[in-house]
């Protein structure tokens, strides 16, 4: 079973995609935040700034709650699992899945030029048809 998130303030990532297809596919991603390695309790969340009370959106380290050791972020990243609810776009198999929350270089088509061009995704296969789904990164705009 794949472990369900009860409160958004368990998570590091959180979407849910509609993925057009052949079959109405829709796709739940979350990522549990990393507990800490030090204390073993605490859980790895942005620096808070105190000057406005709001998490550092872009540092580089996060800090453990319970503790407060730091760590590097990109260490902590690569060790991440994503769990997946999915609805799959070609075969409209149904599933739950987990999978390394890394994110590889795919192709796609921009539907508004009608290019291709390269984006971050993370990308798991369907467990019946093995048909690739990207969740693509939201695009800052
Ligand atoms: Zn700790
Ligand atoms: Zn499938």
């Amino acid at each position: 079973m794949v472990e369900k998130p009860k409160s958004m303030s368990e998570l590091t990532y959180y979407t849910f995609r509609s993925l057009k297809g052949k079959k109405d596919g829709k796709a739940k991603v979350w990522v549990f935040k990393a507990t800490c390695s030090k204390c073993k309790k605490g859980k790895m969340s942005k620096p808070v700034d105190p000057k406005t009370g709001k998490p550092k959106t872009r540092a580089k380290e996060l800090v453990c709650e319970n503790c407060g050791f730091t760590e590097d972020k990109n260490i902590i990243e690569d060790q991440l699992i994503a769990g997946i609810e999915y609805t799959c776009p070609e075969c409209g198999h149904q599933a739950e899945k987990e999978v390394p929350f890394k994110r590889k270089k795919v192709q796609l088509l921009d539907p508004k030029t009608g290019k291709k061009k390269s984006a971050d995704a993370l990308v798991f296969e369907c467990d019946n048809c093995g048909f690739s789904i990207k969740i693509t990164k939201k695009m800052k705009q």
